[in-house]
């Protein structure tokens, strides 16, 4: 579990290449300048089999599509644990995994090591399931690689890491946050005031910071009633004022 090291992440693909920009870029590209973030990518390819070092086979029992080989993905994630400098967390990209939440998030940064594990083709041998910790979805639908996905759980993650973010208060009253009660944030706005006859409610520039919260608190379950009723635990958001920051 973390303790204030960076964090470790290691990523088991085919293609290392779809990730250089995004570890170059932006937060993630910082967070690994600033040393809060280290990413070892492990070409799962290296563990292939034959000439063309294949890492897929036919199904047994017949269908379409291939499968990813357990003795390619299984030592393929010891080697990035290896270069991680010891056993990870290590979880699998999968439509079938538990789906990516802001709770689950804030879970996984905990870790030091993570090993995140993209598959391809039909998914994976069954048997990698069993050196696994985890699995991860990004909902329900399908992907072609398990790419997005990992890129999409460590900026999750990562963004939970403590001294990371500039800005503490971006994640704590971000959407789903226990601040706003699981539920979305407020609508917020910057210049222009007015746009195409749209102007932004008097009340964010009235200079009253009991109102202002008061407000956004209030648009907070408005917003989330609307397009997340399902959001768990914000119906209470309204009679429970006191729960959200002041
Ligand atoms: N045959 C698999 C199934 O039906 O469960 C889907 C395989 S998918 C075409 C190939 C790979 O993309 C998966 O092994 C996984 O790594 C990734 N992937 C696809 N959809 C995903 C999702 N919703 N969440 C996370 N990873 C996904």
């Amino acid at each position: 579990m973390s303790d204030g090291q960076s964090f470790r992440v290691g990523v088991v693909t085919l293609f290392p290449d779809i990730f250089r920009d995004f570890l170059e870029i932006s937060f993630v590209g910082k967070a690994r300048k600033n040393q809060q973030l280290q990413v070892e990518l492990q070409d799962l390819r290296e563990f292939g089999f034959g000439k063309h070092q294949s890492v897929d086979d036919t199904p047994y029992g017949g269908g379409s599509g291939m499968v990813l080989r357990v003795d390619s993905v299984v030592p393929a994630i010891e080697a990035c644990e290896e270069k991680l400098g010891g056993r990870a967390h290590r979880v699998l990209m999968s439509p079938q995994g538990k789906p990516l939440t802001a709770s689950l998030s804030e879970n996984l940064s905990r870790y030091d090591r993570l090993v995140l594990v993209c598959g391809r083709y039909e998914g994976f041998d069954h048997r990698v399931r069993d050196a696994v910790d985890g699995e991860i979805s990004m909902g329900d639908f399908v992907l072609t690689g398990g790419e997005i996905p990992a890129m999409a759980v460590i900026e999750a993650a990562l963004r939970f890491r403590p001294g990371v973010l500039g800005n503490h208060e971006s994640v704590v009253e971000e959407s789903f946050s226990d601040e706003l009660l699981g539920g979305l944030e407020y609508p917020q706005y910057t210049r222009p005031l007015e746009w195409r006859g749209s102007k932004v409610p008097d009340i964010l520039r009235s200079g009253d910071h009991q109102k202002i919260q008061a407000y956004r608190r209030e648009e907070s379950v408005r917003r989330t009633q609307e397009a997340r009723p399902d959001l768990h635990n914000h119906s209470s958001a309204s009679s429970a004022p006191g729960k959200v920051r002041q």
